[in-house]
């Protein structure tokens, strides 16, 4: 009997290890170990791995090269950037060769930290519809992306399930959620920025080369007198400011938690030839750049160019998949700017696709009949999100924003009452853990719900000070 008898197909963005799963779940042996045996000729492999050692098996018993289930079905290309080219060349020739127990700790110190845990991300929209196209589901590569939490197709918050490294499984098909819940902005602006780097054909240059970036673009923000002199702790705060809302998340708090939070961002800058994690890069140019085609340009312009690493007719084959998985969400009904998203084009570029395809743009109403208006600055003052109103009126956002903007009085008085929703929230998350954890320290209450704390102590001091355990003095001499 061959392994290759059961080969299932593999799906447009699924992993290797889902694809694996399914390929030896679905042989007729009473026991697992039976098929690990007959595909990869041993049961010991690690089968949940970000760095697999399995490829080449699966690549000698598919038909597939070992190129295409690197680059479109693995994590692997994520990493390729903001490092040395050797580096890279060290991990690709790990992987083809299927040795990558040292893989991890190979990649400099720096980058090791940021250990992945051990649970897998799925999407309940991308299981839905994937039942309904393929009736089948599996794991999806851009779900496994460090630090996401967010869906980037669907915009909704992923559901994380506990997975041990050795068990074989795909995301559970019943008991599905109905009800979905949107991600907050900034989750889906790092969901954004991973795929983007995930699917960039070329290496976005090394951490030298990016500090040049950072460096220059931070002297026009004004964070620092000139690019020797970067203010450290404005910077740092600002990082924290910005990512709030997903503090919290693994990998996110792990970056912000490095060395007892002073390491994050300055290691950028004083070791920026070390082999950083890309998602501490990532968190950077969430900030200054909003996104890698910005940082891109602006690198482009300020004299730091990307380079090449792989082959041009693989950079055409990567160009006809994002105009495809443009023209499917374009097809499905979504908006330009979401299509934009999927895809990683530009929304000019999709506008092109779909008149090139006599895809017709749903154009939402920009204007607002008279006897609408009064009803919708009413439930502005009540604090609806503009764009529920916007759906329920069937008019653009932008038409209900500019409504809003001709009330002053409004603005401000749903900005207060967003703040005062905050505030329950996160005053009521710190009294939870003080409950929970009555002996612990400043320190234990930063590292534990960092996003709370940081946002009561930007905005609400004198209430946080005031429910705070007493400072804990440091003392040199003598060592506790
Ligand atoms: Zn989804």
């Amino acid at each position: 009997m061959k392994a290759e008898y059961f080969c299932p197909p593999i799906y447009m963005g699924e992993s290797v290890y889902s694809w694996l799963s399914r390929w030896i779940i679905g042989m007729p042996f009473p026991c697992i170990t039976q098929g690990q045996n007959l595909l990869l000729g041993s049961r010991n492999k690690q089968m949940n791995a970000q760095f697999p050692g399995y490829l080449p098996q699966l690549s000698a018993q598919s038909g597939l090269t070992l190129s295409q289930l690197i680059n479109d079905h693995t994590l692997i290309p994520y990493f390729k950037h903001f490092c040395q080219d050797n580096d890279y060349a060290s991990l690709l020739k790990d992987v083809k060769s299927g040795d990558t127990c040292a893989t991890f700790s190979k990649m400099s110190l720096t980058a090791s930290r940021i250990h992945p845990k051990h649970a897998n991300n799925y999407c309940p929209m991308c299981v839905q519809e994937d039942i309904e196209r393929y009736g089948v589901t599996f794991w999806h590569v851009s779900h496994f992306l460090p630090g996401v939490t967010s869906c980037v197709k669907h915009g909704i918050d992923l559901i994380s399930v506990d997975i041990p490294r050795r068990a074989l499984s795909t995301p559970p098909e019943s008991d599905l959620k109905t009800e979905f819940k949107a991600s907050h902005s900034k989750a889906c602006l790092l969901a954004n920025l991973s795929f983007s780097l995930l699917t960039e054909v070329n290496s976005l240059g090394d951490g030298v080369k990016a500090a040049e970036t950072y460096r220059t673009k931070l002297v026009e923000l004004g964070f620092a007198a000139n690019v020797n002199s970067i203010h450290q702790r404005e910077l740092r705060e600002s990082l924290e400011g910005f990512w709030e809302p997903i503090l919290d998340s693994y990998e996110v708090a792990l970056i912000f938690n490095l060395g007892q939070g002073i390491t994050f961002p300055s290691c950028l800058f004083y070791q920026a030839d070390s082999h950083h994690h890309p998602l501490l890069h990532l968190l950077m140019i969430g900030m200054l750049f909003g996104s890698i085609e910005e940082f891109k340009d602006y690198g482009q312009c300020s004299g730091n160019q990307t380079h090449e690493v792989q082959t041009p007719s693989l950079e055409k084959e990567r160009f006809i998949q994002k105009e495809n998985q443009a023209l499917e969400a374009l097809k499905a009904g979504e908006s330009l700017r979401k299509a934009s998203s999927y895809s990683g084009l530009s929304v000019i570029k999709v506008k092109q696709l779909a008149i090139q395809n006599n895809i017709f743009i749903d154009r939402r109403e920009q204007f607002i009949f008279a006897h609408e208006r009064k009803v919708i600055v009413e439930q502005l003052r009540q604090g609806i999100p503009t764009k529920v109103i916007a759906e329920a009126f069937g008019c653009s956002i932008g038409a209900v924003e500019q409504l809003l903007s001709q009330h002053p009085d409004l603005v401000e008085l749903r900005k207060y009452r967003r703040y005062r929703i905050k505030r329950g929230k996160h005053r009521a998350r710190l009294l939870a853990f003080l409950k929970q954890e009555p002996n612990c320290t400043r320190g234990n209450i930063q590292n534990a719900i960092r996003a709370a704390y940081t946002w009561l102590f930007k905005r609400d001091k004198a209430w946080l000070y005031s429910h705070l355990p007493r400072r804990v003095r440091y003392r040199y001499w003598p060592r506790k």
